[in-house]
């Protein structure tokens, strides 16, 4: 059987940490198979689930290249199918109505609860025969004896006793069916292989399996995930702070160091820390993959966020930069210049974000310097220097690094000062700050004109506060 696996997220809200690692766990485990990865959008709970969070959960795994290989599969257009089968369940005798009203149901939970036990349906309606014309639930007839067992691959063996489950429900009242049912349904017919899914879902799966055996259905193969944590132990959440993933793309993350991230939280290779996706997808095994759920790291992303930017071509770096220029007004192009800059930057940046602001200078006049590059290199002493530096350049035509450079050289040896001198009030001058490419490359990027105005700007600003 081909593998094929899904990742099935319902659309009630953004996509989040532990969403992606599930997506990410079934996209890797098809692509190391040679198998089929597809999406399916659970949403019948029509009150809860909206098309902003499709879109959104839809642009998210787009802009990380987990597609769909299939067209994405939709669980309020098979409707009609869920029908059919709860019909074909109920002629088979695996499924009965149930006419229960709600306070029947209510006073059972109250008695269970005081003789402090769980609550099951008590198969009331099991063995009526005759159709009532009362509003009722669809329930299915789960085995009274026997056991449910299967091999869960990461889990190991599980086995759950029938008399543990009770006849649950597979169609509400006003004829939608449930989640359990709809699943079952959807892996059959979209032919999965292999269900790879959060351990919350783990009380679900005995359930789904006594429902392919009633179908005589072939049985996928299930895994289930240990849960992400936040570092207070509890369930990761958006207390945590930015769970949604499109935050942390916006927050200049790059999709390799998420899935890096990600894939390390709770699976391991070895001593491997560092790789990129499509390495990930040749390495990955679910028998890797930890018992135990993982906790969430913001600083450890952080960290391999700076990796990834480090270790990105400087090409795919500008291509991803310049939609974070543009939140500044700045339509930048990858030039010769522009590329100066991103290897300056690279060892440095942390996020995409702050590269953003490194290069921001380097586009718009800015009107205030970093304070602490004023004070360190402002001084009256620095006037002579960056007058000088005027007047030299004021002199070439060729605007290029080496004369540029040459230029500098000539301004030392006019005033027979040493570099620092002259080159951190200039660095401060042209670019604000006191981190830059070296500076020749600086004036270069910035244009004769442009510089001569930024360190006319700056001997001013000497002259009135220093
Ligand atoms: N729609 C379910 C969820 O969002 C997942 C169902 C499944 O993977 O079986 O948790
Ligand atoms: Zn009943």
């Amino acid at each position: 059987m081909k593998i094929k696996t899904r990742f099935a997220p319902s659309p009630t809200g953004d996509l989040h940490i532990g969403g992606v690692r599930t997506a990410l766990f079934n996209y890797a485990f098809a692509k190391k198979n040679n198998g089929l990865f597809v999406i399916r959008i659970e949403d019948t709970d029509i009150s809860r689930s909206t098309k902003e969070s499709t879109t959104i959960i839809t642009s998210a795994m787009d802009r990380l290249s987990m597609q769909s290989d299939e067209p994405i599969v939709l669980q309020s257009q098979n409707t009609k199918k869920y029908q059919e089968i709860i019909d074909t369940l109920l002629k088979s005798g695996n499924a009965y109505k149930c006419y229960c009203n709600k306070q029947r149901l209510e006073d059972l939970k109250i008695t269970k609860k005081k003789e402090k036990k769980t609550y099951k349906y008590d198969g009331k309606c099991r063995y009526n025969k005759e159709d009532k014309n009362l509003p009722f639930v669809v329930r299915f007839k789960n085995p009274q004896d026997g056991r449910v067992e299967f091999d869960d691959l990461i889990k190991g063996k599980i086995i759950i006793e029938n008399s543990q489950l009770d006849d649950f429900i597979i169609a509400r009242s006003d004829g939608t069916p449930t989640y359990n049912l709809c699943v079952v349904v959807d892996d059959i017919t979209m032919k999965i292989s292999h269900v790879i899914r959060g351990d919350d879902h783990l009380s679900n799966t005995p359930k789904q399996i006594n429902i392919y055996k009633s179908l005589g259905a072939n049985i996928p193969k299930f895994a289930h995930l240990p849960m992400i944590l936040g570092e207070d132990g509890k369930r990761l959440s958006k207390r945590h702070g930015a769970s949604s993933v499109l935050q942390y793309l916006d927050d200049g993350f790059l999709p390799s160091a998420l899935i890096n991230y990600l894939a390390r939280l709770g699976w391991s290779h070895n001593d491997l820390e560092f790789f990129m996706p499509d390495d990930f997808f040749k390495i990955f095994n679910l028998k890797n993959v930890n018992k135990s759920a993982a906790i969430f790291d913001p600083a450890k992303l952080l960290w391999l966020n700076q990796q990834h930017i480090q270790k990105t071509d400087k090409q795919e770096i500008a291509d991803k930069l310049l939609q974070f220029l543009e939140k500044h007004n700045i339509k930048a192009t990858i030039d010769e210049k522009f590329l100066f800059l991103i290897e300056a930057f690279q060892p440095r940046a942390k996020t995409l974000v702050e590269m953003a602001l490194m290069c921001k200078n380097y586009y718009k006049d800015f009107n205030k310097y970093d304070e602490k590059a004023a004070k360190k290199n402002f001084n009256r002493d620095a006037i002579e220097p960056l007058e000088c530096f005027i007047k030299n350049i004021n002199n070439i035509d060729n605007f290029q690094k080496d004369e540029i450079k040459t230029q500098i050289q000539i301004t030392l040896d006019d005033l027979k000062i040493k570099m620092p001198h002259l080159g951190m009030p200039l660095r401060a001058a042209l670019t604000g700050g006191s981190f830059s490419p070296s500076i020749e490359i600086v004036a270069y990027i910035l244009g004769k004109q442009t510089t001569i105005k930024r360190i006319k700007n700056a001997i001013k600003y000497i002259e009135a506060f220093a």
